[in-house]
């Protein structure tokens, strides 16, 4: 089955164009050169996207098996988050405002300084198969691990953390309000994205109808009918600009499709 998914409304950034995306309804491998996506709140996606998949809502669920808490690929940090305050579960605090899919942060191991998607994980099901935490190689940003999250196991602790939460939100309150997909670089090893872009005199930079926020330098904003062209143009400055400047490599957090 396929669905039409207009990436203009659909992604976090409000950029991209109508295509036909396929719904994937049962565990099985991608067709070859298929991408498969979650919840598009990482992604800049081009004019001419390579052919995406997306989970369809039957992996959209969460069950708690004695101490293990059961989690489709396709389910929404939100929902987590309200079953954990609900279940009075500990570790997932941080998904207050993390917008994305269960799939899509653990590929990302999304979060926030040392609170990261993978804290508690147990094992994740692909169409191979379970693989265990241990098994996959993991850092601040990345996941190494082939195929689809269909589902993800992770610890059961009692105690969920409102004072956690509460930090969380504080920490969210500079956050530009303009649709963008998070930050738009990986900050290098002890720096910051933001800083670096800062120093080189791009912060509130805008091109077209796109800008790295005046709030906040590494989020890539869209100020209302911003495209890709304007998007990358202002990527590909930023790291031109602070590789001359710094001679340090900016790698981008955004996944450009
Ligand atoms: C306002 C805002 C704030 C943000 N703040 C943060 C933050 O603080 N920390 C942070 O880490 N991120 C942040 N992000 C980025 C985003 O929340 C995360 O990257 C999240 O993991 C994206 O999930 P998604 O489901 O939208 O994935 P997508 O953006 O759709 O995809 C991201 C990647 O995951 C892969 N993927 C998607 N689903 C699956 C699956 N089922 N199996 C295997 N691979 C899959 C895709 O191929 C792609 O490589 C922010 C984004 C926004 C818009």
């Amino acid at each position: 089955m396929n669905k039409i998914i207009d990436f203009s409304t659909f992604s976090s950034i409000k950029i991209g164009p109508c295509v036909e995306v396929l719904v994937i309804d049962k565990i099985a491998p991608l067709p070859p050169s298929y991408i498969i996506i979650g919840g598009s709140n990482n992604l800049l996606v081009s004019p001419n996207p390579p052919p995406l998949a997306i989970l369809d809502k039957s992996f959209d669920f969460i069950k708690k098996e004695q101490n293990v808490l059961h989690v489709g690929g396709s389910t929404p940090s939100g929902k987590i988050l309200c079953f954990a305050k609900k279940n009075n579960l500990a570790g997932f605090e941080l998904m207050q405002k993390l917008p994305g899919t269960i799939g899509g942060m653990l590929k990302m191991n999304a979060g926030l300084k040392e609170w990261e998607v993978f804290n508690n994980l147990i094992a994740i099901r692909t169409e191979n198969g379970w693989i265990e935490k241990k098994d996959i190689p993991h850092g601040y940003r990345y996941a190494d691990f082939k195929g689809i999250v269909f589902e993800a196991t992770f610890t059961c602790k009692d105690g969920f953390n409102e004072t956690l939460l509460a930090m969380f939100k504080r920490l969210r309150e500079n956050q530009p309000n303009f649709p963008s997909a998070g930050s738009c670089f990986k900050n290098p090893p002890n720096n910051f994205a933001g800083k670096l872009i800062q120093e080189v005199g791009l912060k509130g930079k805008r091109i077209g109808n796109m800008a790295f926020s005046d709030q906040h330098a590494n989020f890539l904003i869209n100020l209302g009918g911003g495209t890709f062209e304007e998007a990358i143009e202002l990527i590909n400055l930023a790291k031109e600009e602070v590789f001359n400047r710094f001679q340090v490599r900016l790698e981008e957090e955004i996944i450009v499709l």
